[in-house]
């Protein structure tokens, strides 16, 4: 029987593990997408998620459709929703490439069982990830809890393999089977806003798809390598490479980013190469995120150091924390940032450290409280890296900053954005009577921060 692709967040055709293995089968593919909102431990997409998925998925459709092939969109628990598909379409074998997160990893364990008593082959691949999490252990065979040895015990072993090039053609079901092949209606899943519509700053600072995606690897590695580890910290320059929503959707490999900049490295002199080095250093940062997801599945609710369980977090500050979300603390490096991410979806990784750092520690409130607001409103808000850098920022993470670390956004600012060219363009009324005054003071936010902390050290 066909071959079922069932899509999660590898959105693209080339390198793209599942896919290829079900058309070397050569039998007929039927490829699909569950939106699933209904299985238990899953957690539902936030809203510029929802809009990139949406964008997503519509160039996806077109790619297979120019293959020969139909995007099957169905909605519901993904367990039993495959189940019933692989049984409407007669299918002998249901391929996809990995997730690791435990609620996702637990709907694959049940599919498996499900098919494979119905006779069912099923087959999972490494698509997502360059080290898959259980293949990298400490010499006390333990997962790795600190960033340099981990990427260390990555990169000294064989390189990661090569990317698959994409398919020519895709062999559909055809005849009767094929016409009648219920599909859901993307437009009808309203994963787009409409009322009211504030996706425009969206549109307009990003194109969700494949095509995208090695348009902006191709630019960033002609135009931004040679100057990455110098200015990837400078928010006003467009030094980095914009692929964390792509490689989040899976739109692109972490394969083909690596073997790309390894082409690049090795033909570089210099700086270059050791800005090339620096940058696929971040996708080990990736790489790590997910190896503690993996090892600690609530991330976005559990301190990775639970002795931050005593941290003694005031009531929450429901002021403070609008000010903070709709950027008007009066600190313009803060409100900068947060603006940006509502406008755009998304924030320099610079910007991103010093408001975590602002909400926790200067506004002494909860990390947990920041991650949903990033999980709502970026369009990379990804399951592993974003609760792991606010566990980061927060000093209750895996291989956190220490929490004495406390960014001042004022000296943050003179440092990095020393013109004011980023806080101008995210905040105009800034330096006029319209700004606000800031919300709180910085160095009295910051002693009674220090003075929560003693609790942590003292009930370890
Ligand atoms: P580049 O500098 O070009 O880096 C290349 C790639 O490496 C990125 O696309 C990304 O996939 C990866 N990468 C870089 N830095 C990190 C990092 N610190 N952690 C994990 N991966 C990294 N990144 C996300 O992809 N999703 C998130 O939800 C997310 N939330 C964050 C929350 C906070 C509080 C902080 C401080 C950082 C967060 N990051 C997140 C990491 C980082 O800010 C973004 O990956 C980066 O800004 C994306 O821009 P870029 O693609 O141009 O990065």
């Amino acid at each position: 029987g066909p071959s079922v692709v069932w899509f999660r967040d590898d959105l693209r055709l080339s390198d793209n593990p599942a896919l290829h293995a079900a058309i070397e089968r050569g039998r007929s593919v039927v490829v699909v997408y569950v939106l699933d909102e209904q299985s238990p431990g899953i957690r539902p997409l936030g809203g510029a998620a929802r809009w990139w998925l949406h964008g997503s998925l519509r160039s996806l459709a077109a790619s297979l459709e120019r293959l020969g092939a139909t995007l099957t969109l169905r909605r519901g628990p993904a367990e039993p929703v495959i189940t019933e598909l692989a049984a409407s379409v007669g299918a002998g074998a249901v391929f996809w490439n990995r997730r690791y997160g435990a609620a996702e990893r637990e709907i694959d364990a049940r599919l498996k069982a499900a098919l494979s008593s119905g006779g069912i082959e099923t087959r999972s691949f490494a698509g997502s990830l360059l080290f898959e999490p259980w293949t990298i252990r400490t010499g006390q065979d333990r997962p790795y809890s600190v960033f340099t040895p981990f990427w260390r015990s990555c990169t000294s072993g064989p390189p990661p393999r090569m990317p698959h090039p994409a398919p020519e053609a895709i062999p559909g079901l055809g005849g009767d089977l094929g016409g009648d092949l219920a599909s859901d209606r993307l437009g009808d899943w309203a994963l787009e806003p409409s009322h009211p519509d504030w996706a425009a700053g969206l549109r307009e600072a990003w194109e969700p798809g494949e095509a995208s995606a090695h348009h902006l690897l191709n630019s960033f590695l002609r135009d931004s390598l040679d100057e990455y580890a110098d200015a990837r910290d400078v928010p006003a320059r467009a030094a980095t490479s914009r692929l964390a929503p792509h490689l989040r959707w899976g739109e692109i490999s972490p394969f083909q980013v690596w073997h790309a900049t390894d082409a690049a490295r090795a033909r570089a002199t210099g700086p270059a190469a050791a800005s090339a080095t620096r940058f696929l250093t971040e996708l080990g940062w990736r790489e790590f995120c997910y190896h503690t997801l993996f090892h600690a599945p609530e991330l976005a609710t559990v301190n990775i150091r639970r002795e931050f369980d005593a941290f003694p977090w005031p009531p929450p500050d429901d002021r403070a924390l609008r000010a903070w979300q709709q950027g008007r603390t009066g600190y313009p490096l803060v409100d900068a940032g947060m603006r940006e991410l509502w406008r755009t979806g998304s924030m320099h990784n610079r910007v991103r450290m010093v408001v975590a750092s602002f909400l926790t520690k200067n506004l002494l409130i909860d990390w947990r409280e920041g991650e949903r607001w990033f999980w709502d409103t970026l369009v990379d808000a990804d399951p592993a890296s974003n609760p792991f850098n606010w566990q980061w920022v927060a000093g209750s993470g895996a291989d956190a900053a220490p929490y004495f670390r406390v960014f001042n956004p004022q000296l943050q600012a003179a440092r990095f954005d020393p013109n004011g060219e980023y806080i101008r363009a995210n905040v105009p009324e800034w330096g006029t009577d319209a700004y606000p005054v800031p919300i709180v003071d910085l160095g009295e936010t910051r002693r009674a921060a220090l003075a929560a902390y003693e609790h942590v050290k003292n009930t370890k």
